[in-house]
């Protein structure tokens, strides 16, 4: 697919959808603080485009600057690889890029790297830190600090991040961005920057700027990319959220626990804190060809034990995700009656409690054992699909109370199945992909989507297919055995033929948005 796809054709995946958030909800303060902040986040760009290859920030700052096609490939990629189509090189004289990028010595393997460290135990900790760039000197590997490998870049964020707290009137949000600022230089260690931030829940903005993410790394899996999102957030929105909090163990009622089973609640339990927030600009590692919808932040486990994260809701793009790749969707898959239902209201509130019923259902069997462990290789897919469930039986229940708007059972059926070839479209074998297949098979077996070609959504059905869905799920999750596993994925797990032809027959729709971010 690689050498046939024109630049043309890449770009044609791609609707371009301008993202908006509410400016006048920030203070005057706040807003004459964002374009310093924006260019913190532009800061991260030129740190990336380093750390991919050290061809790229010289071709990104001559050829991604203007509007002809190549421009504008190059600025959605964020590099000359196409990331959605196995980085297959996009630019004339670029090659593939390697595997550990400008991270490791171009020439060394991962073996080296290991025989390395195993005669040097001395240095394994600096070599596979997430944040230092391997090097050879003379015949030696060292490791180099970020902070010191791309001082000149840091020390300019910094500025920037250090004058828009200048500006702010919100002082724990000052505070975090002078804190954050010295821990991009090194002075202060990035995860007690990292747990600041999960603290701060008041501010009107949400600042995620360094290295995070490590999937870019290709050759180790260990080095951290640079990114940055910008975010303002709602918190009227957010209140909603701890209504549903407050009524979780209502909630709670609804996902069986099946056998004996137990689950996560105790006694104050909490669901994931989450943000609902518009993005102002993603940039780096934050983007390079497919927006986030959502993110979870920080990584580092011993913050995560610690101090907690944040699970952050994007819905200006969730929105423009929904209007421009799962409206043309339903226009061909439902039926022309059920096709105008869409909402996206349904849809949000169907991922948001996907969140949630993360949290609910069997956590451990009788045993003692948990439920990851019992089910192993199907945990993921199970799970995935009981959370999906599991949100679609509570908007069905109780949409109207508890925090969760009042909805037409017609419009989250219509969304519910739109969404499915939505994300089908991304794989239908991985566990997200497997998860989606489950329910198309249980809701196409049991009478919730009927038809032949265009489907329709029974909503009436739904309701009680769903809740038999669910219940066999978390009876599977509680106590089920390897073979009885086995014996569901193979009924239900296995891709439908018309589901497949369907999503064929979608090839030509984008399949994500290409954000214009708002001008501040
Ligand atoms: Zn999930």
């Amino acid at each position: 697919m690689s050498d046939t796809m024109s630049i043309e054709q890449r770009m044609a995946r791609f609707t371009p959808r301008e993202l908006g958030f509410d400016a006048e909800a920030l203070s005057p303060a706040t807003r004459r603080a964002l374009p310093h902040l924006v260019a913190a986040m532009r800061g991260m760009d030129e740190l990336y485009h380093r750390q991919l290859g050290a061809e790229v920030p010289a071709l990104m700052r001559e050829r991604a600057g203007g509007d002809d096609l190549l421009a504008r490939a190059l600025r959605h990629f964020n590099g000359p690889w196409d990331t959605l189509d196995g980085h297959a090189p996009f630019v004339e004289g670029v090659g593939a890029p390697l595997p550990g990028k400008a991270l490791y010595p171009a020439d060394l393997g991962r073996e080296e790297l290991e025989a390395w460290i195993a005669a040097h135990p001395d240095d394994r900790a600096a070599l596979l830190d997430p944040t230092t760039v391997v090097r050879r000197e003379g015949d030696r590997l060292v490791a180099v600090p970020y902070a010191e490998v791309y001082r000149d870049e840091l020390e300019r964020v910094a500025a920037e991040l250090r004058a828009a707290a200048d500006l702010v009137d919100h002082a724990g949000l000052a505070e975090f961005l002078r804190g954050r600022a010295a821990a991009l230089l090194g002075e202060k260690p990035l995860a007690e920057s990292d747990a600041d931030w999960v603290r701060l829940t008041d501010a009107p903005l949400e600042v995620v700027i360094g290295p995070f993410e490590v999937y870019a790394d290709g050759l180790m899996g260990i080095k951290a990319f640079y990114e940055g999102m910008l975010l303002a957030v709602d918190h009227e929105a957010g209140a909603r959220l701890r209504t549903i909090e407050a009524n979780l163990a209502d909630l709670a009622t609804l996902v069986p626990l099946p056998a004996g089973s137990k689950g996560a609640l105790g006694e104050g339990a909490r669901i994931a804190p989450m943000v609902i927030a518009d993005e102002v600009i993603a940039t780096g590692d934050g983007f390079a060809g497919i927006l986030a919808s959502a993110f979870n932040l920080p990584n580092d486990p011993a913050v995560r034990s610690e101090v907690g994260w944040k699970q952050v809701m994007i819905r200006n793009v969730m929105r423009a995700k929904f209007e421009a790749c799962t409206a043309p969707i339903a226009g061909r898959v439902l039926r022309p009656e059920q096709a105008g239902d869409l909402s996206f209201d349904a849809y949000f509130y169907f991922v948001l409690l996907h969140e949630v019923s993360h949290s609910l259902g069997p956590m451990y069997r009788a045993d003692g054992r948990s439920t990851n462990e019992a089910c192993g290789r199907h945990y993921s897919a199970l799970e995935e699909a009981k959370a999906d469930t599991g949100a679609l039986v509570l908007l069905l229940a109780r949409n109207g109370r508890h925090g969760i708007p009042a909805l037409d059972p017609a419009r989250i059926g219509a969304s519910y199945l739109a969404g499915i070839y939505r994300s089908a479209r991304f794989g239908l074998h991985e566990a997200h992909g497997q998860a989606n297949v489950i329910q198309y098979a249980w809701f196409r077996r049991h009478g919730a989507f009927t038809g032949e070609g265009r489907l329709a959504v029974d909503a009436e059905r739904l309701r009680e297919a769903a809740a038999g869905l669910l219940d066999r799920l978390c009876t599977l999750q509680a106590a089920g055995s390897p073979d009885e596993i086995e014996a569901f994925l193979a009924d239900y797990g296995a891709p439908p033929d018309d589901l497949v032809t369907a999503i064929r027959a979608l090839d030509d729709l984008p399949i994500d948005i290409a954000p214009i971010f708002p001008a501040v």
